[in-house]
């Protein structure tokens, strides 16, 4: 067995980065173990035949999500702004609405219906408490899935759909698989709905500039051979004042405290000695994260800005229902981008490995059917199917009912020498790139004051 470490960080996604990345700052010794070949996590880009990047995880970052934001200033990484100088797209039914701005344009008591439901939607999220998992309020609406308070609250199906796509597009699911309480705890986090769903001003406001993958790369390149890929942890015991993490073929690992920065339901397959608490346990066993496939269609020039169309559309047919345009400014190319998954697909049989060629297909003739016969000239098909990908449970957290009220505090309680990090955790901008950050960060925090307390107690 080799020295023991301050800290031994289980994960090198971004937030378990971000730990080892402000221990080592610090003046901490610290290792990150790393289950994949790649460090990232949930951040990828890939690479098209002509040579860009595209974001095959996370994307979008917001103005309010002040911790990405401040650290990618600090590593001199630029954002590039969602482009919204056009038209948006919803088609319903065949009946095509054609809009500016973040709210589609309906007819006037689908409007109404919209604007009543997310107003209720708001209020729910300000009369959250602080936090907002806690008190009889949180109780009350974690008993209900958001799709079943859309079933009562919910009269248009116009309505219906933008809410269906806002839930598919945030947490990979549908709204009879979330619970209220997350749905409005998220709001609650994001300044409301229209923020969690804004262009100019909210989460979809810019994309980091060569790609979000950039950000775990920078750190980990601070972090050098710190980083050690390919070794999965399998086990963690906890003793008196050490704590041992096996994994397959590679020797253990002592560390004085261990950050775990993953989703409770990844971790959840470690085996620990002694047992975790009850709470912890049973947290990671009912925590679920919603998943999909993430596709990219890439053009030699965004040609649908040419006829006024932003490449944002929703529609409640097909398989490609939910596209953005993500070009990269630098070279001129313009990319399409949609997320396909259950939630939103009505074909299920189309998500399957081998449905590959089938699927391609059937994504551009929505697209086709979108924004016309121009979307065949594709240069390049990228996709990368999350619910396939190796020591991941999923892309964004989709937490059912009774879940949050009753085990959330568990998220961040330290067992022993535990601590828990991982975008999920985090009081804010859970599920997202901000999460991460703030997650990581925290727990960080709470390892440095358990250091700087046994320095002086010895
Ligand atoms: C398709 C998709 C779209 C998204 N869109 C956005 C977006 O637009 N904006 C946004 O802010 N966020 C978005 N997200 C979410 C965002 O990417 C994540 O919230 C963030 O990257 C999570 O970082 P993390 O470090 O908490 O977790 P992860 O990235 O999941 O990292 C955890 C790491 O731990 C490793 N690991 C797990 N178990 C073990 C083990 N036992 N031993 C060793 N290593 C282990 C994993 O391999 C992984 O590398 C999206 C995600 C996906 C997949």
């Amino acid at each position: 067995m080799s020295k023991t470490v301050d800290a031994a960080i289980v994960g090198a996604g971004l937030s378990g980065l971000v730990s080892a990345y402000r221990l080592q700052r610090a003046g901490a010794d610290v290792v990150v173990l790393e289950a994949k070949d790649r460090v990232g996590g949930r951040l990828m880009t890939s690479a098209s035949r002509s040579g860009i990047g595209v974001d095959s995880g996370g994307s979008w970052v917001g103005l309010r999500q002040q911790a990405v934001l401040a650290l990618l200033e600090e590593f001199g990484i630029g954002l590039v702004p969602q482009y919204a100088d056009g038209v948006n797209l919803l088609r319903i039914a065949g009946r095509e609405y054609r809009y500016q701005g973040e709210i589609p344009r309906l007819r006037p008591h689908e409007m109404l219906d919209l604007g009543r439901a997310m107003w209720v939607l708001d209020r729910i999220a300000k009369r959250l408490g602080a936090p907002p998992w806690t008190g009889d309020f949180a109780a009350r609406v974690d008993e209900r899935s958001l799709g079943a308070w859309m079933r009562r609250n919910v009269r248009t199906a116009a309505s219906r759909l933008v809410l269906e796509m806002v839930t598919a597009a945030s947490f990979g699911c549908r709204p009879t698989e979330l619970s209220l309480l997350t749905f409005s705890a998220h709001v609650h986090g994001s300044g409301g709905l229209s923020d969690l769903i804004g262009v100019s001003d909210g989460a979809l406001a810019y994309r980091i500039a060569g790609g979000a993958a950039a950000l775990p790369a920078r750190l980990a390149e601070s972090l050098g051979d710190r980083v050690r890929l390919g070794h999965a942890v399998t086990g963690i015991e906890r003793h008196a004042d050490h704590v041992i993490l096996t994994g397959p073929g590679r020797p253990p690992v002592r560390a004085r405290r261990v950050i775990v920065a993953a989703d409770p339901a990844t971790v959840a397959c470690i085996a620990h000695r002694p047992a975790l608490p009850a709470g912890r346990a049973e947290l990671q066993r009912r925590w679920q994260m919603g998943s999909g496939i993430k596709a990219h269609v890439v053009y030699r020039r965004p040609w649908w800005r040419e006829r006024g169309l932003t490449g944002a559309a929703i529609t409640d047919a097909g398989t490609a229902r939910i596209t953005f345009d993500v070009s990269p400014p630098e070279t001129g190319e313009g990319v399409l981008t949609t997320f396909l998954g259950l939630p939103v697909s009505d074909d299920p049989a189309l998500l399957a490995p081998e449905a590959g060629d089938r699927r391609r297909q059937r994504v551009l003739e929505d697209l086709a059917a979108l924004f016309g016969p121009d979307v065949w000239t594709f240069e390049d098909y990228i996709e990368k199917d999350w619910t396939r990908e190796s020591w991941q449970s999923g892309c964004l957290l989709r937490v059912p009912t009774g879940v949050l009220s009753v085990g959330r505090p568990w998220l961040t309680e330290p067992v022993g020498a535990l601590h828990w990090a991982g975008s999920e955790s985090s009081h804010f901008g859970e599920g997202h790139m901000d999460g991460a950050v703030r997650a990581g960060t925290r727990a960080a925090e709470e390892v440095l004051a358990e250091l700087a307390l046994k320095q002086l107690r010895t």
